[in-house]
């Protein structure tokens, strides 16, 4: 009796586990676009273009080789159940194998149809840590240690450790090498190193128009699509990080640069996301052009610990924590997104020039989530729910596991600090630090309330002095803490109406 093998769109690759024993001659692929999923809320134009040029091109990959593909596109508008109640009636399968899903809500989906359907589920392979071993690790602790995992997982993996259990070069943390600041940058002659957009090919380019007219009002721009779409193209784009970014990926990691939009960051996640590429792969790649001698250790640790340690971790976080974590609101910000989220309308440099780059693109590199985007919506308390539902929307990595955490945990505190043991608040001396924005920004970094005032300043002070008691316990923050209480009467009241006034301005 033949076997379906259902493939999820964001299980396109080597690490899938129900195509891990499939055989060719008896089994049928099962693919579905999914107008329930992929219309769920109005995601980036480039994001969907990703999503349903990937799968085309992983199908159309598979019947190249020889497989029968049972393929339901977005054309016909069949849900999952539909498409496998036609699916079921053609090819009358024994077993339908399925590896688990990695968002919380197609789990549930598919837990449902178990009951009507013979639908098998096996544990995903697609992360280094497995769901269980992490929830194992991880249950019963207070507050997570993102470094104590990530030693644990280059330990077990034995990436870049020593025979004799030490970490290579003696230290688990190269930070110190990292991080350069914009200035830095400048010393060094500005040293880039430019990506080439990957041009759309036949598949890729009737998406582009099928994208354009069904999702028309959508944020972004369908035609200005730039990734790559299968397993080929995938590792290439790796292949070009390793030989001309990785060595620049550790000192520049944190730097932000107006109108360079990439520097030396992978870009993977938008692959890596869909299982295009795998994360030991990467992982291994980037270390064998260390021990070439073709990148410093630094960068390769930095980048280890990004995919090891983060990724691992924030999947792990997603899975201990759900569904509660999708409802957390710890810091109990309520206040609604700024419309100019969506338009880029806004004199605050920093945040005009990171939002028109993800309308166009569909990505921002890390610190300017984190620390532009990320900053801005903890310090003026914006309802963590909405902050989620737009970096849903707006990126081309975009995954409901990948976002809660890092939106909700990592950016807004609004787990309670259980995966952040402090919030990443920041004034404007980080950003000015760190990147041109400020050169090009009607705001003055130097003063510190008032109109002129840049408004990290006056949100920062105004964000501790909201939450004093909720963080007098946590030595973390004590120093932030100390320096408010040294503040006069006067200086917090302007804090105060500095604060009041501005985000007075931002609501609708
Ligand atoms: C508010 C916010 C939202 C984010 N949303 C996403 C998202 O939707 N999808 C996504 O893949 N990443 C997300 N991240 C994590 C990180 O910003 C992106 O993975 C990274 O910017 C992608 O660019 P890159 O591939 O060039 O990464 P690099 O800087 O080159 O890092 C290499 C890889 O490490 C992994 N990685 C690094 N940091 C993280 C992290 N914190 N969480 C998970 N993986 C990490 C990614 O796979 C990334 O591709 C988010 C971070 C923040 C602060
Ligand atoms: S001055 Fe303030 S608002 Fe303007 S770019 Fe700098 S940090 Fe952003």
């Amino acid at each position: 009796m033949p076997r379906t093998i259902w493939v999820l769109g964001d299980q396109l690759g080597p690490d899938n586990a129900a195509l891990a024993g499939a055989r060719k001659k008896d089994d049928v692929l099962f693919m579905v676009e999914s107008p329930k999923h992929l219309g769920k809320l109005p995601y980036h134009q480039q994001r969907l273009v990703l999503l349903i040029s990937a799968a085309r091109h992983f199908a159309e990959g598979k019947r190249k080789e020889g497989w029968k593909v049972d393929y339901y596109p977005l054309e016909e508008g069949a849900t999952w159940e539909v498409a496998l109640v036609a699916h079921v009636k053609k090819h009358k399968p024994e077993r339908i194998l399925v590896a688990q899903p990695n968002n919380y809500d197609e789990q549930q989906a598919v837990e449902k149809l178990v009951k009507k359907f013979p639908i098998e589920i096996l544990p995903t392979r697609q992360f280094l840590v497995p769901r269980t071993d992490f929830i194992s690790w991880a249950k019963g602790r207070k507050s997570l240690l993102m470094e104590t995992h990530y030693r644990r997982v280059r330990q077990e993996f034995g990436f870049l450790m020593q025979a004799d259990g030490q970490p290579v070069g003696g230290r688990w943390n190269f930070d110190e090498e990292n991080r350069k600041t914009f200035r830095d940058w400048v010393k060094a002659g500005r040293p880039r190193a430019d990506i080439a957009p990957v041009k759309p090919d036949k598949i890729t380019r009737e998406v582009i128009s099928l994208v354009e007219k069904k999702f028309p009002k959508n944020p972004g721009r369908a035609a200005d699509f730039w990734l790559p779409v299968d397993r080929e193209e995938a590792l290439r784009w790796l292949e070009d990080f390793v030989a001309l970014r990785l060595a620049g990926f550790g000192p520049w990691e944190d730097l932000m640069v107006q109108d360079e939009q990439l520097l030396f960051h992978s870009v993977i996640s938008p692959t890596i996301n869909l299982g295009l590429l795998t994360p030991r792969e990467c992982i291994e790649k980037a270390i064998a052009a260390c021990e070439k001698g073709k990148a410093p250790l630094a960068s390769v640790e930095g980048f280890v610990r990004q995919i090891a340690g983060w990724r691992e971790f924030i999947n792990g976080v997603y899975w201990l924590k759900m569904p509660e974590y999708a409802e957390v609101n710890g810091l109990g910000a309520e206040r609604p997104l700024p419309d100019f989220f969506y338009t880029g309308e806004t004199d605050l440099n920093c945040l005009r020039q990171t939002i028109a780059q993800v309308r166009a693109t569909g990505f921002n590199h890390h610190i300017q989530r984190l620390m532009v985007l990320g900053n801005f919506l903890l310090l003026a308390g914006i309802k963590p729910q909405e902050a989620l539902r737009w970096f849903l929307e707006m990126y081309v990595d975009a995954h409901d596991w990948v976002m809660a955490a890092n939106v909700l945990g990592m950016v807004l505190h609004a787990d309670g600090g259980f995966m952040a043991t402090k919030p990443y608040a920041a004034g404007s001396g980080y950003i000015s630090r760190m990147s041109n924005y400020c050169q090009g920004c009607r705001y003055k970094t130097d003063i510190k309330t008032g109109p002129e005032a840049c408004p990290f300043n006056y949100l920062y002070w105004d964000f501790y002095a909201r939450h004093e008691a909720r963080f007098a316990k946590n030595p973390r923050v004590g120093m932030a803490l100390k320096t408010l209480k040294k503040k006069s009467p006067a200086e917090r009241k302007a804090i105060a109406d500095s604060a009041k006034q501005f985000l007075g301005g931002i609501d609708g």
